[in-house]
């Protein structure tokens, strides 16, 4: 982890919805990571994760607050700059993986690395999630893990500064969890990455810098740990 800042959050509240049915999604969260850091985020269905995560990587708008990435507020960009930014800046990955099933592991990767400014190339990015025996098959062909760890290919080839994952894990068994968060974690590292990852995992927290527990769209506890615990070290 750097000394510099990645995001300062302040005061982001997002609303869903007007009058009666009005859903305050996120209520005023205020926070700052540094480059590098890696941020494991728990908490109760519909506390707000998903929403900070969609709005930090320029997925989604709030309705009050800011979010500054290196200094710039994501508030003031135009269309065209907040395209760039997600394009070049940020890695999304999902538990539902995502991938295109008519196209190879490396097709899907090189959807990724052909509007890239300078990518990895796709072989390398799926070489370092451990499939480099893997490269042309479909996603028909691969197992659960196997697949997330091409969407973890496609995310880093990009090389982002950021990585957002989004329950990458919930659709997995341990025993192949271990192996995507073992995936990411040497992609993180290699990479230097900033990392977000919502979980429902409780035995995933010791894989971060920092844990934040969300209720009702806020933080209500934020826990450092002293050192960060490899996945191998973990129990699921
Ligand atoms: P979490 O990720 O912690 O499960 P979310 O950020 O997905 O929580 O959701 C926070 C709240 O916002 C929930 O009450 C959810 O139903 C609501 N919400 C999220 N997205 C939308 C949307 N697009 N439209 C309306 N409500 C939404």
């Amino acid at each position: 982890m750097k000394d510099t800042l990645c995001f300062e959050v302040e005061g982001l509240t997002k609303e869903y919805g007007e009058g009666h049915s009005k859903v305050r999604a996120l209520r005023g969260v205020n926070l700052t990571i540094r480059d590098g850091e890696i941020i494991v985020l728990l908490g109760p269905s519909g506390s707000g994760k998903s929403t900070l995560l969609n709005i930090l990587g320029g997925l989604d708008s709030p309705t009050d607050g800011h979010v500054r990435f290196h200094g710039i507020d994501l508030g003031t960009m135009s269309e065209r700059a907040l395209t760039n930014y997600r394009r070049n800046n940020i890695g999304f990955i999902f538990q539902n993986y995502n991938l295109m099933p008519g196209l190879t592991a490396e097709e899907n990767v090189e959807l990724v690395t052909e509007i890239a400014v300078n990518p990895l190339p796709a072989a390398e990015a799926l070489d370092l999630v451990g499939l480099k025996e893997r490269t042309h098959h479909f996603p028909s062909q691969l197992s659960g893990g196997e697949q997330q760890r091409v969407a973890i290919a496609r995310a880093i080839a990009k090389r982002p500064s950021v990585l957002f994952c989004d329950e990458p894990t919930g659709a997995l068994d341990s025993t192949t969890s271990l192996k995507v968060l073992n995936a990411l974690d040497t992609a993180a590292a290699e990479m230097d990455t900033t990392m977000l990852m919502v979980t429902h995992h409780q035995g995933i927290a010791p894989l971060a810098d920092r844990v934040l527990h969300f209720r009702d769209g806020n933080i209500e506890k934020e826990i450092r740990n002293e050192s960060r615990a490899k996945p191998e070290e973990i129990e699921l």
